[in-house]
Order: C-alpha cells, then sequence, then structure tokens
C-alpha cells in the first residue's frame, strides 16, 4: 500500500488510491464527535457533509439557536419583575424587546461555534470533505467507496470504515408544507417578529421549548397534543407539574387532542381538532408550529445497495453501533431504537470509533441517558420512570422533594417543580430521578453520574452537598426516600 499523506490533506487529491480509516458522513454532533474522537486515537478521518457549514440541526436550527432564545426568554421574565428584585429602570423607562437584537445575538452565537468546530478539524487534522455523500455498495476488499456530489462536482472517497451520521428532519402533517405560517423549528426560529398568537402541534421536547420561549414574550400559545398528557415520555408527575404551570403562565394546554385539519386564512391559519371529550373545535392563530417528531434522513444515501438493515428509514444496529454491513456503523437521530437527542448521538459516535480503533468501551445504555427539556419550568430526567419501575417488576420506594423547600430555589425566585427519586426498595438502587424546576437541566448530571457508578439512595443521603445551592434538593430528595427530607 502506498504510503498515506499526512491527516488534513485531501488523501483523493493527493493520491486517489489512498484510504482512510474511517470516512464519517453528516457534520452534526454525533459526526463531528465521532470525527474528533477517531482523530485522537491517531485514525486518518474524513468528515463529508452537504453543508459547507458544520453542527448540523444541533447547531444551526436546533439546540443552540433555541437554547440561545431561552436564555433571552428567562432573562426577560426576571426582568418583568424587576421591581420585586430591587432593579428600577428610572423615572418613565419602559423595558422593551429588541427582536432583532435577539436574532442577531443567536446568529452570533451559531457563528462562533460553526468558527470553532472549523478550528476543531484543523486542529485534529480530519479532511473535511463538502458535499452529497452516497454509499456505492458493499464492501469490497476491506474498503468502502463514497460518491460525493459537490454541487455536480463528482469526486469518490475510500476508508476501511464508513459512519453514517445523517442526522433527521422535521416530520409535518400529511398535505401540509412548510412556509412563514405553517412552521417546523427551522422557520420558527427565524421569524422576523414575535407572533401575536401560535398553536404549536405536540407537546414533545420541541413544541413545549417553543410554546416556553413565546409566551415569555407575549404570544398567545395553545397546544395540542395528541396523546393525554404532556411531554408522555416523562414521569406521570413531571407532565402534570409541567401543565400545571403552563396554565399558571397562560399557555393553553389541551390534551387528548386530535388535529383534524391545518388551513390557512386571510392572514393566519386555522387548526380544526377534536379535543378529548370528542367535541370538534377550531383555533385561529397567527402561526402553526409542527412539532410531531423527526423522521431519520437515510433515503438518497445509497444504502439499498449495501447490507445494511432499516426499520422504518431507522438504521438497525448493534451495541456498538455496527450494521449488518461489515464496516458500516450508524450514529445519532438516524439508529433505531435510540433517543434523537445531540448528546446520545454524540456519545454512540465515541463509542463506533472506539470499537474501530479497537479500544475499550461501553456501549450506550439507554436507561442512563440524561433527558433535558429546556422549559421554564426546566426538565431533567434520567432512567425508569415510576410507572416503568413497577411495570418491570420493581419494589419501588419513591422520594420527592419540592424546590418550595430549598434556599436557593427562594433566592432565583423560583420556587416551582420538585425532585423525584425512583429508588428499588431492597438495596436503594436509583431507577430514575426526575427533575422539575430551576437548572433541572443542570441537576440531572448528577444523577446521570451516581446511575453510572451504581450509587446507592443510602451513598447519596450522605453526599455532601453545597448550601446554599439547588442540588441541596437532591440531597432532600434521597433523604425523602426513606422519609427522612430535612427540609421539607
Ligand atoms: P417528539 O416525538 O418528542 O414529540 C412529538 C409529540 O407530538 C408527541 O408527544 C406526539 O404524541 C405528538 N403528536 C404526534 N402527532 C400529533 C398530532 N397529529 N397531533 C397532536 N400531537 C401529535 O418530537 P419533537 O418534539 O418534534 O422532537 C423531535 C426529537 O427531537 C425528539 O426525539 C426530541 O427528544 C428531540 N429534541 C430534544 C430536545 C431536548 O432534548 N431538549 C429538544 C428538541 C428536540
Amino acid at each position: 500500500m502506498q504510503p498515506l499523506p499526512e491527516r488534513g490533506a485531501l488523501l483523493s487529491e493527493t493520491n486517489p488510491e489512498a484510504v482512510y480509516d474511517v470516512a464519517v458522513l453528516g457534520g452534526g454532533p454525533a459526526g463531528y464527535t465521532a470525527a474528533i474522537r477517531g482523530a485522537e486515537y491517531g485514525l486518518k478521518v474524513a468528515l463529508i457533509d452537504a453543508s459547507p457549514k458544520l453542527g448540523g440541526t444541533c447547531l444551526h436550527v436546533g439546540c443552540i439557536p433555541t437554547k440561545a432564545l431561552l436564555f433571552n426568554a428567562e432573562l426577560w421574565d426576571y426582568l418583568k419583575d424587576a421591581e420585586e428584585y430591587g432593579l428600577n429602570f428610572g423615572e418613565g423607562a419602559k423595558l422593551t424587546l429588541d427582536w432583532a437584537a435577539v436574532q442577531k445575538r443567536k446568529s452570533a452565537i451559531i457563528t462562533k461555534h460553526v468558527k470553532g468546530l472549523e478550528f476543531l478539524m484543523k486542529k485534529h487534522k480530519i479532511a473535511v470533505i463538502p458535499g452529497y455523500a452516497r454509499l456505492t455498495g458493499a464492501i469490497k476488499d476491506g474498503v468502502h467507496t463514497v460518491d460525493v456530489d459537490a454541487s455536480g462536482a463528482k469526486s469518490q472517497v475510500k476508508a476501511k470504515n464508513v459512519i453514517l451520521a445523517t442526522g433527521s428532519q422535521a416530520k409535518l402533517l400529511p398535505g401540509l408544507a412548510a412556509d412563514d405560517r405553517i412552521l417546523t423549528n427551522i422557520e420558527i426560529l427565524a421569524l422576523e417578529q414575535v407572533p401575536k398568537s401560535l398553536v404549536v402541534i405536540g407537546a414533545g421536547a420541541v413544541g413545549v421549548e417553543f410554546a416556553s420561549i413565546f409566551r415569555s414574550f407575549g404570544t398567545e400559545v395553545t397546544i395540542l397534543e395528541f396523546l393525554p398528557r404532556l411531554v408522555p415520555p416523562e414521569d406521570g408527575e413531571i407532565s402534570k407539574e409541567l401543565a400545571r404551570v403552563f396554565r399558571k403562565r397562560g399557555i393553553e394546554t389541551n390534551t387528548g387532542a386530535r388535529v383534524e385539519k391545518v388551513e390557512k386564512t386571510a392572514d393566519g391559519v386555522k387548526v380544526s381538532y377534536t379535543d378529548a371529550s370528542g367535541k370538534a373545535q377550531v383555533k385561529e392563530a397567527e402561526k402553526v408550529l409542527v412539532a410531531v417528531g423527526r423522521a431519520p434522513q437515510t433515503e438518497e444515501m445509497g444504502i439499498e445497495k449495501t447490507r445494511v438493515e432499516l426499520d422504518r428509514g431507522f438504521v438497525k444496529v448493534n451495541e456498538w453501533q455496527e450494521t449488518a454491513e461489515p464496516g458500516v456503523y450508524a450514529i445519532g437521530d438516524i439508529v433505531a431504537g435510540l433517543p434523537q437527542l445531540a448528546h446520545v448521538g454524540a456519545m454512540s459516535g465515541m463509542v463506533a470509533m472506539a470499537k474501530i480503533a479497537g479500544r475499550t468501551f461501553r456501549p450506550v445504555r439507554r436507561d442512563r441517558i440524561p433527558n433535558c427539556t429546556y422549559t421554564d419550568p426546566q426538565i431533567g430526567s434520567a432512567g425508569l420512570t415510576e410507572a416503568q419501575a413497577k411495570e418491570k417488576g420493581h419494589e419501588v420506594k419513591v422520594g420527592k422533594f419540592p424546590f418550595a423547600g430549598n434556599s436557593k430555589a427562594t433566592i432565583v425566585g423560583s420556587h416551582d417543580g420538585f425532585v423525584k427519586i425512583v429508588s428499588d426498595a431492597k438495596f436503594g438502587e436509583i431507577l430514575g430521578v426526575h427533575i422539575i424546576g430551576p437548572q433541572a437541566t443542570e441537576l440531572i448530571a448528577e444523577a446521570v453520574a451516581v446511575m453510572e457508578l451504581e450509587g446507592t439512595v443510602e451513598h447519596l443521603m450522605f453526599t455532601i452537598h453545597a448550601h446554599p445551592t439547588l442540588s441541596e434538593a437532591m440531597l432532600d430528595a434521597y433523604g425523602a426516600v426513606e422519609g427522612m427530607a430535612i427540609n421539607a
């Protein structure tokens, strides 16, 4: 075999016969994390993405811009109550929202991180190849060949291994197309003005996060969720508390609602639905957000020419992220049975790369994934819900502690919500942790680490948590499992 050029040089340019160790298809958080980890293992990596800017949905139209807007919303909500905190704007001065500046800040954050990724690719000497990639068929003599089409300029990349990381896109209801009134996560992030009214179809993470953001900015928000509760995968008590706080914030929540039709009116939209009691209802609004899930992007990429198996469009993999085609792995939103979360995508990429590099690793465990929903109030959860634990036959012991009893929660003016621990009665194994309230998305990290290390309720009851912090609510919740919370 001919010697390989330095990492970072485009092998296909310098030597068409050269072969990368790994070609990663897709530059979102799953793909770019895998690429960096591969380079850290000393592998020659190519990262192919159809977009000239790396980062995928997460960076451009997902996690990062949404959380930027949520931070604005949080600040705005605090400032609305400025006087309560002893802050005055002065005689006659009024707090106003400069939406264009909010959008500008959001875009600046994205640009900064795109540059950060470009820096990381250079630092790790990863060959970034712009273009749309397609598999050409099964592995031949230990090498895969990938066709790359960069706006008509065609080339081929050869690699011993291929990682598919092509992500997902928002599903729309039948007959609908996204535009300036019928919105998905993409269009809603680019609105030029805060809408007066918004109907949100679907109360998963996307739906409730945008409902929360736009309610903070004054929009009349109506949620229509097909299932009987908001954030259906969460513990039932979390859904109930979110609905209570959302209603308190003036968000109309309709669960058990079946959307029949979405039509455009002269200047807005009209959504017809059947409510939980079977009654036909109509809701008119300026905009409608369709947030009914995301479909995997696995079409038009040559999968049918390989042995890779699909399940309703999702790629089937084993615990090492390997598909049925030798040397082809799948990670991130396209994987069957994995939640579509950026951090799960990233970790599945690290698992795949470790397997390719022959290093030690542990597969992604579904029961140790932090689920974070960045609403007000925030939700952070991991492991089994109380109902799931009971279904699995555990004798369950639950501890619950309200943020109303936590001194830091009083200081930050955020008393809604609670921490709920689901444990196994026999040995105190922590089966699930469910938090709704201030900084829940940060607090859940402790729970995941403890579950990963197989800590017990007793360990946690004797783990010192700093005072005054929100994390003390965790300590009290562990105590509550034994009926011994200090502050409630
Ligand atoms: P989702 O699948 O999480 O939720 C969609 C919701 O829409 C479900 O509750 C479903 O019952 C409901 N629904 C489906 N069809 C409906 C209909 N016709 N009428 C009314 N309700 C209907 O999907 P999502 O919220 O679009 O999110 C997509 C993916 O992205 C998810 O995997 C989600 O976890 C992920 N995501 C995560 C975060 C986060 O972690 N903070 C943020 C955004 C997206």
